[in-house]
């Protein structure tokens, strides 16, 4: 009931609130423990967290709530303070937007922190639905009734804004954060599961203590156990200070010593506005027991990082010599593999030569089965030939003795004699090869000719490998002159490449599916050796294909050289 006698304040002994929180008529000094000490511990969490990365939408959120939660705070010591009614009034009006917000920065912060990302926009929605009515009503009296004169309490009253609208919201938040976290706890990857668990705990942990200590207050008026609510922001804070040192949470790196000894400080610090010492003893246990189980923890995590770090070295050293050793083997198999590659090399050229000059009659005549067998054979120490030619090749690759003798050429010449020397090949196998340069001009390159040949020649060979039966395979030279760039195409209509076949191609030793099934013997050397080759000459070897069965396109790109004119 509001009345209408005035209480005269010298009458009631207030005492006059310097810079608004500090006077005598708070019930005690505790107060400002209540509401500093959680307020500064957020507050330096928050900005720490929010310095190191202030990108992330968890951090900002966090930091939004931490400086809501601290201006409520300072703003409720202003009422437990201050001895005008106007401003017992204002401050307690515009508290409720406060104690909302607060709420909807935990509901973003959660979001941020579980999917990196805030509420959807309809989720943004209901939120704003839900502030209207505090909009349209915080300054009437719905919320607040008035001020009550005929006790010294210095009290406003409250209305229905507050007991049947806001705490009911807040209930609402309070499940939404709680059933979201869960389940989604659930949703997401197993490493992240316990600490978006140990998240929503935490923040619902904070959200419930501090709605219940304002709900004691307001319906009983119990305004003194109201404080204790307050402390559910240290707990929050020590949440996530568990979860930044233990699981990296915020994409903050931190240890655990730096993490307890901040505890320590702010704990001490807070100490400082206690100024009576009617509650210094209450206060000052509390401080020990945290005090002794921070120093606790802190000589464990001490000597837990200590061990680590033992660990780590002796994991390094440990790796450097096997990293040695590695070294060794690998040299060892490069060597190996060009000797056993050379010595095979010389006999087989041999074998060759003797097959072929057989073939040739240049023994005699030659019976015609006997001469289609040695055919067989020949085709058979070709294929040897070529892979002993890339083993020889990978080894030059891998042991940095690849060498270029880089010369002025013209591409489409180059691509021309290639074509021309593997028609008679292609027609053999029932497939059309055709050249079709896309300049007039010639295309005029800085290149090593044998190297240039082999790679066309790779391109070629593997389009006509890999078509099934018939096909054209179509070779393109062209130029781009503003790119600077010539570019040889082999397009063919073939088994084609499936996506995932096209990222590995160009790795040595990898072949995609669908090559097997055609049954061709290949090394998977061929790609990798001809874009080392490309890039050894500032070019490169790219590749496209709608899928399997849909043909390929391989080019060969190398810069211009601008000097086209010798040639054309
Ligand atoms: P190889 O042909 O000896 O297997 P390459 O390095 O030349 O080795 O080619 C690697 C793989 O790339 C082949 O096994 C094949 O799967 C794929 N490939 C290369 N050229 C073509 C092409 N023209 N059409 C379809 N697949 C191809």
């Amino acid at each position: 009931m509001q009345s209408n006698i005035v209480i005269d304040p010298t009458y009631c002994g207030w005492d006059q609130a310097t810079l608004l929180i500090f006077s005598e008529n708070v019930f005690g000094n505790f107060i400002y423990y209540s509401h500093l000490f959680p307020a500064i511990a957020i507050l330096i969490l928050a900005a720490f967290v929010f310095l190191q990365n202030w990108k992330l939408r968890a951090n900002r959120a966090l930091l939004f709530m931490a400086v809501v939660f601290s201006i409520w705070s300072f703003f409720d010591l202003i009422l437990w303070a201050t001895e005008k009614p106007e401003f017992t009034m204002f401050f307690w009006s515009i508290l409720i937007y406060f104690d909302f917000l607060i709420y909807v920065g935990a509901l973003y912060f959660i979001y941020a922190f579980v999917e990196d990302r805030y509420p959807s926009v309809r989720a943004e929605l209901v939120i704003f639905a839900l502030f209207v009515p505090l909009l349209i009503f915080a300054h009437t009296s719905v919320n607040l009734t008035g001020y009550d004169y005929t006790n010294c309490y210095r009290e406003a009253l409250e209305g229905p804004l507050w007991q049947y609208y806001l705490y009911n919201v807040e209930i609402l938040v309070l499940a939404w954060i709680l059933i979201y976290g869960l389940y989604k706890a659930h949703k997401v990857a197993p490493s992240k599961r316990t600490s978006v668990r140990l998240a929503t705990f935490g923040i619902t942990a904070f959200l419930f203590l501090f709605s219940l200590g304002n709900i004691l207050g307001s319906f009983e008026v119990d305004w003194e156990l109201g404080q204790y609510g307050l402390f559910g922001m240290p707990v929050f804070a020590g949440f996530l200070t568990y979860l930044i040192v233990r699981y990296n949470a915020l994409n903050v790196k931190i240890l655990a010593t730096q993490a307890l000894i901040t505890t320590l400080v702010i704990l001490n610090v807070s100490i400082l506005f206690i100024r009576k010492v009617e509650n210094i003893q209450i206060i000052a246990v509390a401080t020990v027991l945290l005090t002794l189980g921070i120093g606790f923890v802190l000589a464990r995590s001490v000597k837990r990082e200590v061990e680590q770090k033992q660990l780590a070295q002796q994991l390094a050293t440990e790796l450097a010599g096997v990293n040695v050793r590695l070294e060794r083997l690998d040299k060892m198999k490069s060597e190996f593999v060009s000797i056993a590659s050379h010595q095979l090399r010389s006999p087989l050229t041999s074998v060759r030569g003797y097959i072929s000059m057989i073939i040739e009659g240049s023994y005699g005549e030659v019976n015609p089965k006997v001469k289609e067998v040695l055919t067989h054979v020949s085709d058979a120490s070709r294929h040897m030939a070529l892979s002993i030619e890339d083993y020889l090749n990978v080894s030059r690759i891998e042991a940095g003795n690849m060498k270029y003798e880089i010369a002025d050429y013209d591409l489409k010449k180059l691509a021309n004699e290639v074509v021309v020397e593997l028609v008679p090949v292609a027609e053999k196998k029932g497939i059309k090869l055709e050249f079709k340069p896309a300049t007039e001009e010639g295309v005029a390159v800085k290149l090593d000719i044998g190297k240039s040949r082999q790679i066309v020649q790779n391109l070629i060979d593997n389009a006509l490998k890999y078509t099934k039966d018939t096909g054209t395979i179509t070779v393109v030279v062209r130029k781009d002159k503003e790119k600077k760039k010539a570019y040889v195409d082999v397009i063919d209509q073939g088994i084609g490449i499936s996506p995932e076949g096209l990222k590995t191609l160009f790795q040595k030793f990898e072949r995609a599916k669908n090559a097997n099934e055609i049954n061709v013997t290949g090394t998977g050397l061929g790609l990798y050796i001809a874009r080392t080759m490309a890039n050894g000459m500032g070019g490169d070897i790219t590749v496209a294909s709608e899928g399997e069965g849909k043909g390929s396109t391989f080019t060969f790109v190398m810069p211009l050289n601008g000097i086209e004119a010798k040639w054309t």
